[in-house]
């Protein structure tokens, strides 16, 4: 991806040594780890050991002490690998949970977990979504009833990255009623570790694509978490995810887009190479203005993720930015999907090309972290309409 402008000296260097770890540790090994379902706990330590895991965390803490932007780098050079379910599973990690820990984390939480979430040892998860409650925050039902020193826990969540393998999670339940006004009162977040009683990976999900990146249903049946797991403020749950939520977004309009630029990669390479009629396909006037479009569509999807990267980075208001980059990026990648194969004609529908993964894995993109219709009625609002 270009954008000089947007990237220093420094995240190009940093760029430049996580996709060189892509192609000769992630690639070769992607194959394997979609068949098993699942990521191997050496690559967790792997990415532990090279820093990767904490790339915007502060040094104080074993981070590195970065931007925004550097993790931007990391999710356009993860998503190069040709497994969306690898760059997912560690984004979700490294973007969509941990962060928490450092925004609202007392002292102790983040002693207690930051060591090991950065060295790899401990997985995150971010759990939220419940069969019954995804688009719909406000309708989320888990329960945390407070007895003394320790909440107890009920409910189920439903379609958790890294919930399956993972050791710590970041649980959204309901602590307080929610008020006809105010439907989003009400909410906590817990820092929830596996292992205890009362807490069960109660099904391993199968699914399209992502297939690398382990998804869970989770079942809590009156599991204690410590008061001390607390994390954030009592009831401020919602307020505290929305926060994150602009972090998150970006972070998979990025994912969608990389993975998409190297599926156009891969598509003109085929072009190149195929012949037929006599000639290679790039040849054909018709299939050079396709690639042509594409090509557009994702330079001016990119310019407005970099922009709403650009303002998440520097703290300022960008809700509208983010979402219409997520709704964007998306949509666009799914495009490029869908010619992406087409461009391939039948090899692209055969496993052995990689644009048939990335067609399954970029379904998801337009659905998870708010679906597109959710992006629109975000944008909507932010209107004179
Ligand atoms: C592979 C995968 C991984 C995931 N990982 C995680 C994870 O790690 N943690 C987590 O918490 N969640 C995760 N999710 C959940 C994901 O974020 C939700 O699926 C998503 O938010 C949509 O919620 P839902 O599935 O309940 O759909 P629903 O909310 O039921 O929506 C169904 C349809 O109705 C539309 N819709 C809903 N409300 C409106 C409205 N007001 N106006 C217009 N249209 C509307 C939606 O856009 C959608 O098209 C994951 C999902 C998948 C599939």
């Amino acid at each position: 991806m270009g954008g000089q402008a947007v990237f220093s000296g420094e995240h190009e260097q940093l760029r430049k040594a996580v996709r060189a770890f892509v192609e000769k540790e992630v690639t070769p090994c992607v194959a394997a780890w979609e068949t098993a379902g699942r990521i191997p706990r050496t690559f967790w330590r792997r990415l532990g050991e090279l820093g990767l895991l904490g790339l915007d965390f502060p040094v104080a803490y074993g981070g590195s002490g970065g931007d925004f932007l550097s993790s931007v780098v990391l999710g356009e050079e993860m998503a190069r690998c040709r497994s969306g379910g690898v760059a997912f599973s560690v984004l979700v990690h490294t973007d969509m949970s941990s962060p928490w820990l450092v925004r609202y984390g007392t002292e102790a939480q983040k002693r207690r977990y930051l060591p090991r979430v950065l060295s790899g040892e401990t997985v995150c998860a971010l759990a939220i979504t419940e069969p019954g409650a995804g688009s719909d925050m406000a309708a989320l039902a888990t329960r945390a009833e407070r007895r003394g020193d320790h909440y107890v826990l009920t409910g189920r969540k439903i379609f958790i990255t890294n919930g399956v393998h993972g050791d710590l999670y970041f649980v959204a339940a309901r602590t307080g009623p929610a008020t006809a006004e105010r439907r989003h009162d009400g909410l906590s977040m817990f820092l929830v570790e596996r292992g205890l009683p009362g807490f069960e990976v109660s099904r391993t999900l199968d699914k399209m694509g992502m297939r690398a990146s382990d998804t869970a249903e989770l079942a809590f049946d009156g599991y204690a978490v410590p008061a001390e797991s607390l994390l954030g403020v009592e009831g401020r749950g919602f307020q505290q995810l929305a926060a994150g939520l602009q972090r998150e977004r970006t972070m998979v309009a990025v994912l969608a887009l990389s993975g998409a630029a190297q599926a156009l990669e891969d598509t003109i390479a085929y072009l190149r190479e195929r012949q037929a009629f006599g000639e290679p396909l790039a040849a054909r006037q018709v299939l050079r203005h396709r690639v042509a479009e594409l090509a557009t569509d994702l330079e001016a999807a990119r310019q407005l993720v970099y922009h709403a990267a650009r303002l998440h980075a520097a703290g300022e208001e960008c809700v509208r930015e983010v979402s219409m980059a997520k709704l964007l990026a998306t949509e666009v990648a799914n495009r490029v999907a869908y010619h992406a194969v087409q461009l391939h004609g039948g090899y692209g529908y055969m496993r052995e090309f990689p644009v048939e993964g990335f067609f399954r894995d970029v379904r998801l993109w337009t659905i998870a972290s708010g679906t597109s219709e959710i992006m629109r009625e975000i944008i909507a609002k932010r209107l004179p309409l």
